[in-house]
Protein backbone atom coordinates (compact mmCIF):
# COMPACT_ATOMS: atom_id res chain seq x y z
CA UNK A 1 0.00 0.00 0.00
CA UNK A 2 1.33 3.38 -0.70
CA UNK A 3 -1.41 6.08 0.41
CA UNK A 4 -0.23 9.79 1.08
CA UNK A 5 -0.47 10.49 4.89
CA UNK A 6 -2.62 13.89 4.54
CA UNK A 7 -4.80 12.68 2.05
CA UNK A 8 -8.82 11.76 2.12
CA UNK A 9 -8.55 8.14 1.21
CA UNK A 10 -11.82 7.91 -1.08
CA UNK A 11 -10.38 4.17 -2.74
CA UNK A 12 -12.60 3.54 -5.97
CA UNK A 13 -13.43 0.04 -5.84
CA UNK A 14 -11.15 -2.32 -7.84
CA UNK A 15 -13.89 -3.19 -9.74
CA UNK A 16 -13.88 -0.20 -11.42
CA UNK A 17 -10.07 -0.15 -12.20
CA UNK A 18 -7.87 -2.22 -14.25
CA UNK A 19 -5.75 -3.66 -11.55
CA UNK A 20 -2.18 -4.05 -12.73
CA UNK A 21 1.11 -3.08 -10.98
CA UNK A 22 2.91 -0.35 -12.00
CA UNK A 23 6.17 -1.18 -14.19
CA UNK A 24 8.48 1.72 -13.36
CA UNK A 25 7.81 5.10 -11.54
CA UNK A 26 8.88 7.14 -14.44
CA UNK A 27 6.66 10.50 -13.67
CA UNK A 28 3.86 12.49 -12.24
CA UNK A 29 1.21 13.05 -14.51
CA UNK A 30 -0.61 16.47 -13.60
CA UNK A 31 -3.95 17.14 -14.63
CA UNK A 32 -7.04 19.79 -14.08
CA UNK A 33 -10.29 18.41 -14.30
CA UNK A 34 -13.17 20.54 -16.45
CA UNK A 35 -15.26 21.82 -13.19
CA UNK A 36 -15.84 21.87 -9.70
CA UNK A 37 -16.11 19.42 -7.12
CA UNK A 38 -14.40 15.70 -6.06
CA UNK A 39 -14.16 13.12 -8.68
CA UNK A 40 -14.56 10.39 -6.22
CA UNK A 41 -18.46 9.62 -7.60
CA UNK A 42 -17.76 10.04 -11.11
CA UNK A 43 -14.95 7.98 -11.40
CA UNK A 44 -16.61 5.17 -9.10
CA UNK A 45 -18.61 3.93 -12.75
CA UNK A 46 -17.29 1.88 -15.38
CA UNK A 47 -14.95 3.27 -18.13
CA UNK A 48 -14.39 6.61 -16.14
CA UNK A 49 -10.37 6.54 -16.80
CA UNK A 50 -9.24 7.10 -12.96
CA UNK A 51 -6.40 9.93 -11.54
CA UNK A 52 -4.71 8.38 -8.05
CA UNK A 53 -5.29 11.52 -6.70
CA UNK A 54 -8.01 15.18 -6.68
CA UNK A 55 -6.28 18.21 -5.30
CA UNK A 56 -9.53 20.86 -4.63
CA UNK A 57 -9.39 24.27 -4.86
CA UNK A 58 -8.88 24.92 -1.07
CA UNK A 59 -6.29 22.53 -0.94
CA UNK A 60 -7.76 19.02 -0.34
CA UNK A 61 -6.32 16.01 -0.84
CA UNK A 62 -8.13 12.70 -2.08
CA UNK A 63 -7.04 9.77 -3.12
CA UNK A 64 -8.51 7.75 -4.91
CA UNK A 65 -6.17 4.52 -6.36
CA UNK A 66 -3.32 2.64 -4.57
CA UNK A 67 0.15 4.50 -6.02
CA UNK A 68 1.10 0.52 -6.27
CA UNK A 69 -1.69 0.13 -8.93
CA UNK A 70 -2.20 1.38 -11.93
CA UNK A 71 -4.31 4.43 -12.43
CA UNK A 72 -6.13 5.35 -15.96
CA UNK A 73 -5.80 8.97 -16.79
CA UNK A 74 -2.51 8.70 -18.78
CA UNK A 75 -3.33 6.11 -21.63
CA UNK A 76 -0.14 5.11 -22.67
CA UNK A 77 1.57 6.54 -20.12
CA UNK A 78 -0.11 3.99 -17.17
CA UNK A 79 2.45 1.56 -16.59
CA UNK A 80 4.84 4.04 -15.49
CA UNK A 81 2.69 7.30 -14.23
CA UNK A 82 1.65 8.37 -10.61
CA UNK A 83 -1.18 10.99 -11.97
CA UNK A 84 -3.16 13.98 -10.17
CA UNK A 85 -6.54 15.37 -11.18
CA UNK A 86 -6.94 19.11 -9.70
CA UNK A 87 -9.99 20.76 -9.16
CA UNK A 88 -10.62 22.90 -12.42
CA UNK A 89 -12.69 26.26 -13.75
CA UNK A 90 -15.82 27.18 -12.55
CA UNK A 91 -16.13 27.26 -16.19
CA UNK A 92 -14.14 25.84 -19.17
CA UNK A 93 -14.32 29.78 -20.54
CA UNK A 94 -11.54 30.36 -17.99
CA UNK A 95 -9.63 26.73 -17.96
CA UNK A 96 -7.20 28.27 -19.84
CA UNK A 97 -6.23 31.47 -17.79
CA UNK A 98 -7.35 30.31 -14.40
CA UNK A 99 -4.30 29.41 -11.96
CA UNK A 100 -4.12 26.34 -9.34
CA UNK A 101 -5.11 28.64 -5.82
CA UNK A 102 -2.80 29.31 -3.30
CA UNK A 103 -4.11 26.61 -0.70
CA UNK A 104 -4.60 23.80 -4.10
CA UNK A 105 -0.66 25.10 -5.12
CA UNK A 106 0.64 24.24 -1.04
CA UNK A 107 -1.15 20.76 -0.81
CA UNK A 108 0.05 19.87 -4.80
CA UNK A 109 3.36 20.66 -4.02
CA UNK A 110 3.28 18.22 -0.38
CA UNK A 111 1.64 16.03 -2.84
CA UNK A 112 4.17 16.12 -5.52
CA UNK A 113 7.16 15.56 -3.47
CA UNK A 114 6.07 12.94 -1.43
CA UNK A 115 4.93 10.97 -4.45
CA UNK A 116 8.63 11.51 -6.27
CA UNK A 117 10.28 10.70 -2.82
CA UNK A 118 8.27 7.52 -2.19
CA UNK A 119 8.74 6.25 -5.58
CA UNK A 120 12.49 7.82 -6.70
CA UNK A 121 10.92 9.65 -9.04
CA UNK A 122 13.63 11.78 -10.79
CA UNK A 123 13.12 15.63 -9.79
CA UNK A 124 13.32 17.06 -13.16
CA UNK A 125 10.72 18.65 -15.50
CA UNK A 126 9.80 16.06 -18.25
CA UNK A 127 10.21 17.57 -21.61
CA UNK A 128 7.84 15.94 -23.78
CA UNK A 129 6.10 12.51 -23.70
CA UNK A 130 9.05 10.28 -25.71
CA UNK A 131 9.76 6.66 -23.80
CA UNK A 132 12.85 7.64 -22.01
CA UNK A 133 14.76 9.93 -20.01
CA UNK A 134 12.88 12.96 -21.71
CA UNK A 135 9.52 11.79 -20.31
CA UNK A 136 10.51 11.73 -16.53
CA UNK A 137 10.10 13.49 -13.46
CA UNK A 138 7.70 15.95 -12.96
CA UNK A 139 5.09 15.92 -16.49
CA UNK A 140 1.61 16.87 -17.38
CA UNK A 141 -1.37 15.87 -19.69
CA UNK A 142 -0.51 18.28 -22.39
CA UNK A 143 2.89 16.58 -23.05
CA UNK A 144 1.42 13.65 -24.20
CA UNK A 145 -2.02 15.68 -26.03
CA UNK A 146 -1.95 16.46 -29.57
CA UNK A 147 -3.83 19.80 -30.62
CA UNK A 148 -3.22 23.19 -31.55
CA UNK A 149 -0.76 24.68 -28.87
CA UNK A 150 2.11 27.22 -29.26
CA UNK A 151 5.12 25.82 -31.11
CA UNK A 152 8.24 25.52 -29.10
CA UNK A 153 10.04 27.18 -27.25
CA UNK A 154 6.86 27.25 -25.24
CA UNK A 155 6.25 25.68 -22.39
CA UNK A 156 2.39 25.24 -23.87
CA UNK A 157 3.32 23.15 -26.61
CA UNK A 158 2.30 19.46 -26.77
CA UNK A 159 2.85 16.01 -28.14
CA UNK A 160 2.87 17.13 -31.95
CA UNK A 161 5.10 20.52 -31.18
CA UNK A 162 7.92 18.53 -28.95
CA UNK A 163 8.15 15.88 -31.87
CA UNK A 164 5.41 13.03 -31.22
CA UNK A 165 6.35 10.59 -28.21
CA UNK A 166 3.76 8.57 -26.25
CA UNK A 167 0.05 9.53 -26.30
CA UNK A 168 -1.37 10.18 -22.83
CA UNK A 169 -5.01 11.08 -24.13
CA UNK A 170 -6.78 10.19 -27.35
CA UNK A 171 -8.13 13.66 -27.22
CA UNK A 172 -7.47 16.65 -29.12
CA UNK A 173 -6.49 20.13 -27.92
CA UNK A 174 -7.55 18.95 -24.32
CA UNK A 175 -7.42 21.81 -21.85
CA UNK A 176 -5.31 19.64 -19.04
CA UNK A 177 -4.13 21.15 -17.58
CA UNK A 178 -5.36 25.18 -18.32
CA UNK A 179 -1.74 27.55 -20.17
CA UNK A 180 -2.06 29.61 -16.44
CA UNK A 181 -1.47 26.10 -14.50
CA UNK A 182 1.03 24.99 -16.49
CA UNK A 183 3.28 27.86 -15.82
CA UNK A 184 3.25 26.87 -12.41
CA UNK A 185 4.45 23.83 -13.13
CA UNK A 186 8.21 25.23 -12.64
CA UNK A 187 7.66 26.53 -9.47
CA UNK A 188 6.33 23.32 -7.78
CA UNK A 189 9.75 21.89 -9.07
CA UNK A 190 11.17 24.23 -7.66
CA UNK A 191 9.36 24.34 -4.11
CA UNK A 192 10.54 20.99 -3.82
CA UNK A 193 13.93 21.04 -4.77
CA UNK A 194 14.85 24.63 -2.92
CA UNK A 195 16.49 25.86 -6.22
CA UNK A 196 15.60 27.00 -9.41
CA UNK A 197 14.59 24.09 -12.19
CA UNK A 198 15.90 23.55 -15.82
CA UNK A 199 13.11 25.47 -17.37
CA UNK A 200 11.29 23.97 -20.17
CA UNK A 201 10.72 27.37 -22.32
CA UNK A 202 14.02 29.64 -22.66
CA UNK A 203 12.45 33.04 -22.23
CA UNK A 204 8.95 33.56 -20.37
CA UNK A 205 5.68 34.27 -22.50
CA UNK A 206 5.31 38.18 -22.69
CA UNK A 207 1.90 39.01 -20.58
CA UNK A 208 -1.00 40.41 -23.01
CA UNK A 209 -1.15 44.07 -23.68
CA UNK A 210 -3.49 45.45 -21.71
CA UNK A 211 -4.79 47.78 -24.60
CA UNK A 212 -8.63 46.87 -24.29
CA UNK A 213 -10.36 46.01 -27.43
CA UNK A 214 -12.82 48.68 -29.33
CA UNK A 215 -16.22 47.81 -28.40
CA UNK A 216 -17.49 48.91 -32.17
CA UNK A 217 -19.42 45.50 -32.61
CA UNK A 218 -16.70 44.85 -35.38
CA UNK A 219 -14.75 41.70 -35.26
CA UNK A 220 -12.22 42.22 -36.86
CA UNK A 221 -8.59 40.67 -36.32
CA UNK A 222 -7.92 42.35 -33.02
CA UNK A 223 -11.21 40.81 -31.47
CA UNK A 224 -9.96 37.48 -33.18
CA UNK A 225 -6.31 38.10 -31.49
CA UNK A 226 -7.63 38.44 -28.29
CA UNK A 227 -10.61 35.70 -28.26
CA UNK A 228 -7.70 33.33 -29.39
CA UNK A 229 -5.53 35.02 -26.16
CA UNK A 230 -8.41 34.64 -23.59
CA UNK A 231 -8.98 30.78 -25.22
CA UNK A 232 -5.25 29.98 -24.88
CA UNK A 233 -4.94 29.67 -28.59
CA UNK A 234 -2.16 30.54 -30.73
CA UNK A 235 -2.96 34.15 -31.57
CA UNK A 236 -2.59 35.21 -35.19
CA UNK A 237 -5.57 37.34 -35.43
CA UNK A 238 -7.00 35.35 -38.29
CA UNK A 239 -10.13 33.06 -37.84
CA UNK A 240 -9.31 30.66 -41.02
CA UNK A 241 -13.19 29.80 -40.85
CA UNK A 242 -16.12 28.13 -43.12
CA UNK A 243 -19.32 29.66 -43.36
CA UNK A 244 -22.09 27.09 -43.57
CA UNK A 245 -23.33 29.16 -46.83
CA UNK A 246 -20.02 30.56 -47.76
CA UNK A 247 -21.07 34.08 -47.48
CA UNK A 248 -19.04 36.27 -45.19
CA UNK A 249 -20.38 39.15 -43.02
CA UNK A 250 -19.55 42.68 -43.87
CA UNK A 251 -18.32 43.18 -40.96
CA UNK A 252 -15.30 40.88 -40.53
CA UNK A 253 -11.83 41.55 -41.58
CA UNK A 254 -8.71 38.74 -40.72
CA UNK A 255 -10.76 35.79 -41.50
CA UNK A 256 -9.40 33.39 -44.43
CA UNK A 257 -11.61 31.35 -46.04
CA UNK A 258 -10.86 27.31 -45.96
CA UNK A 259 -13.37 25.43 -47.70
CA UNK A 260 -12.01 21.89 -47.31
CA UNK A 261 -14.44 19.74 -45.88
CA UNK A 262 -13.84 18.78 -42.32
CA UNK A 263 -11.49 22.16 -41.48
CA UNK A 264 -13.53 24.49 -39.49
CA UNK A 265 -11.60 27.45 -37.62
CA UNK A 266 -10.17 26.14 -34.21
CA UNK A 267 -11.26 29.37 -32.41
CA UNK A 268 -14.72 28.93 -33.23
CA UNK A 269 -14.36 24.78 -32.52
CA UNK A 270 -13.40 26.38 -28.49
CA UNK A 271 -16.27 28.67 -28.82
CA UNK A 272 -18.64 26.20 -29.73
CA UNK A 273 -17.48 23.34 -27.51
CA UNK A 274 -17.46 26.07 -24.76
CA UNK A 275 -21.55 27.01 -25.47
CA UNK A 276 -22.36 23.32 -26.24
CA UNK A 277 -21.27 23.01 -22.38
CA UNK A 278 -22.87 25.83 -21.39
CA UNK A 279 -26.38 24.45 -23.24
CA UNK A 280 -26.00 27.67 -25.41
CA UNK A 281 -24.75 25.91 -28.60
CA UNK A 282 -27.12 23.45 -30.71
CA UNK A 283 -25.59 22.56 -33.53
CA UNK A 284 -22.39 20.07 -34.36
CA UNK A 285 -19.07 21.64 -32.92
CA UNK A 286 -17.38 21.82 -36.16
CA UNK A 287 -15.84 25.12 -35.89
CA UNK A 288 -17.69 26.44 -39.06
CA UNK A 289 -19.27 30.26 -38.36
CA UNK A 290 -22.74 30.01 -39.09
CA UNK A 291 -26.22 31.00 -37.29
CA UNK A 292 -25.97 28.60 -35.07
CA UNK A 293 -22.97 29.93 -33.81
CA UNK A 294 -24.48 33.30 -33.90
CA UNK A 295 -27.58 32.18 -31.78
CA UNK A 296 -24.88 30.47 -29.29
CA UNK A 297 -23.36 33.55 -28.89
CA UNK A 298 -26.20 35.49 -28.56
CA UNK A 299 -28.07 33.22 -25.69
CA UNK A 300 -24.40 33.13 -24.38
CA UNK A 301 -24.40 37.04 -23.86
CA UNK A 302 -28.65 37.39 -23.31
CA UNK A 303 -28.85 38.99 -26.79
CA UNK A 304 -32.01 38.63 -28.99
CA UNK A 305 -31.62 35.40 -30.39
CA UNK A 306 -32.45 35.75 -34.48
CA UNK A 307 -28.75 34.31 -35.53
CA UNK A 308 -27.87 37.09 -37.56
CA UNK A 309 -24.44 39.35 -37.01
CA UNK A 310 -25.20 43.00 -38.32
CA UNK A 311 -22.80 45.74 -38.94
CA UNK A 312 -22.16 47.19 -35.54
CA UNK A 313 -23.62 44.24 -34.06
CA UNK A 314 -24.18 43.86 -30.51
CA UNK A 315 -23.57 40.84 -30.17
CA UNK A 316 -19.88 41.22 -30.83
CA UNK A 317 -19.93 44.10 -28.98
CA UNK A 318 -20.80 41.92 -25.65
CA UNK A 319 -18.29 39.37 -27.28
CA UNK A 320 -15.61 42.44 -27.20
CA UNK A 321 -16.87 43.28 -23.38
CA UNK A 322 -16.26 40.30 -22.24
CA UNK A 323 -12.82 39.70 -23.81
CA UNK A 324 -12.21 43.24 -22.35
CA UNK A 325 -12.35 41.52 -18.96
CA UNK A 326 -10.62 38.71 -19.92
CA UNK A 327 -13.51 35.87 -20.19
CA UNK A 328 -15.56 34.73 -23.03
ZN1 LIG B 1 -5.80 15.23 -17.95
Amino acid sequence: MALFPAANLKLIDHKFLNVAPIAVYNRVNLHTQGGLGSLFGFRSQPNRPSAHFWVSQAGVVEQYVDTDIRAEADLEGNDATVSVETEGGESSAIAQIQEWTAPQLQSLTALVAWIMSTHNIELRLATDSKPGPSSRGLSWHRLGIDGNFPELPDMLAGRKQRGGGMHYSTATGKVCPGNAKIHQIPGILAAITGTSPAVVSPAPVAPTAAVPLEVDGFWGSATTTRAQEVLGQPADGQVRFQFRNNKQPAMTTGWVFDFAPGRGSPLITRMQEIMAAAGQYQGTVDGVAGSESTKGLQRRFGIAVDGILPAKSPTVMALQRALNAGTF
